[in-house]
């Protein structure tokens, strides 16, 4: 299956992706952690990045579109992948099909997770990241590691993100809605779109998806 999840920042798009690749035997695309690895690698792309996401902005579509580009060229994304954070705008969006028709294929489906903003600050301050695998994600209250700072799926250092912090939420809520939430209608008009409340147990969600693809499918 070729999927997109949206949601805001905080609606356990990172979260549902890991555990829905796994299930779906698909690759997790996330832009957001390619764009991560490239900071900690410290190549020219990260460099050119890391501004941006520090100031809860989008990183300019060029560069994003063409790593985007990349990745989905690479070969475990031949029959299928859970798109992360990408497209976040309607250029992108537009980008992506066309990427898509050259290859003669089209997306199954849009995920969109919906969560109340007041639940989304909550999450956001206590989100704590795997340094191995940006895709282990917990939470100090919600998800709690057994040892705390340690992630209990790989014993990776567990860590804060730079633009977890609310005066940067706030840009990435802004910027979401401006620039995000245009693409839920775009992909509505093509009766892409499922939405499903994010609220609840992480494996409550999850199995809400796994039903909402499932859906899709058979569709
Ligand atoms: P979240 O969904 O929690 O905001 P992500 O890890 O998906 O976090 O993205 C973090 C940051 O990376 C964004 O705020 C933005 O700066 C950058 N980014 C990720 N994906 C894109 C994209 N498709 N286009 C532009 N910038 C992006």
């Amino acid at each position: 299956m070729r999927i997109v999840l949206v949601g805001p920042p905080g609606a356990g798009k990172g979260t549902q992706a890991h555990v829905l690749a796994k299930t779906l035997s698909i690759p997790h695309i996330s832009t957001g952690d390619l764009f991560r690895a490239n900071i900690s690698q410290g190549t020219p792309l990260g460099l050119e990045a890391k501004g941006y996401m520090d100031a809860g902005r989008l990183v300019p579509d060029e560069v994003t579109i063409g790593m985007a580009k990349d990745r989905l060229a690479q070969e475990d994304a031949a029959h299928g992948f859970l798109l992360d954070g990408f497209p976040r705008n309607l250029v992108q969006a537009k980008a992506l099909d066309e990427i898509l028709a050259e290859s003669g294929i089209a997306l199954n489906g849009v995920l969109d997770l919906e969560v109340p903003e007041d639940e989304v600050v909550k999450r956001i301050a206590g989100r704590r990241l795997c340094r191995n695998d940006g895709s282990h994600v917990f939470h100090v209250h919600y998800n709690a590691p057994s040892v705390e700072g340690v992630c209990d799926e790989c014993g990776g250092e567990l860590y804060q993100r730079a633009d977890d912090t609310e005066s940067t939420v706030r840009n990435r809520l802004e910027v979401y809605h401006t620039e995000t939430e245009p693409i839920i209608e775009y992909y509505a008009q093509q009766g892409l779109v499922t939405t499903i409340p994010a609220l609840g147990k992480v494996d409550e969600v999850t199995q809400r998806a796994v039903d909402a693809l499932e859906q899709r499918k058979q569709a």
